[in-house]
């Protein structure tokens, strides 16, 4: 679990407690996709008061930011935006609604994302239970099950019509390599 630390003026979960089902929580050891055995969905957490330190802190990139519309709070749009600290996003989709990330405008809004991170190394991924995907400028790359520690490799080539992107999964040493400025 990671991703910012306070929440924007005005913000605020409501009723949302999807994070509570499609996260990891290590202090838990609670994966993916499943339901914490605390939460009470609509309602909140059974354990508020003494919730791990990764709840306490975990604050999604809706409520973090300023500029997502109420369209993205992760109860409507059954997606948790988490910004990486290492640089990207990952849209962490509920397993029960898989297609919810290809929708207007969080599709167009990712593949945004996609085409300013390219140039400056941070990949934006969607994540399905265990199954993650690459969102490149021109095509979706499926990845299917990462292990622990495996990392996602962006790579950029000139094509005959502009620049090509493919992903790829490395090992835990390696590094997002650099992508060529787009072509259009
Ligand atoms: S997903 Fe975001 S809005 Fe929903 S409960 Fe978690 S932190 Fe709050
Ligand atoms: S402990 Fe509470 S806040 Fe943390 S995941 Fe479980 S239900 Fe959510």
């Amino acid at each position: 679990m990671s991703g910012a630390m306070t929440a924007a003026p005005g913000k605020s979960c409501g009723s949302c407690t999807l994070c509570c089902k499609v996260l990891r929580i290590a202090e838990l050891e609670k994966e993916h996709g499943v339901w914490c055995k605390h939460a009470q969905p609509g309602k909140g957490c059974a354990i508020y008061d003494t919730r791990p330190r990764e709840c306490r802190t975990f604050h999604c990139g809706y409520l973090a930011s300023s500029e997502l519309s109420d369209e993205w709070h992760p109860a409507r749009s059954k997606i948790v935006l988490i910004a990486e600290a290492a640089g990207g996003v990952t849209a962490v989709v509920d397993a029960g609604r898989p297609d919810a990330w290809r929708q207007a405008p969080f599709y167009q809004q990712l593949k945004a994302w996609a085409r300013e991170g390219v140039a400056v190394q941070r990949p934006v991924m969607v994540r399905i239970g265990a199954r993650t995907i690459a969102v490149l400028p021109d095509r979706e790359v499926d990845l299917g099950l990462m292990d622990p520690g495996e990392q996602v490799v962006i790579e950029a080539e000139p094509g005959p019509f502009g620049t090509v992107y493919n992903a790829r999964k490395a090992g835990p040493q390696a590094i997002i390599a650099p992508a060529a400025t787009p072509q259009r």
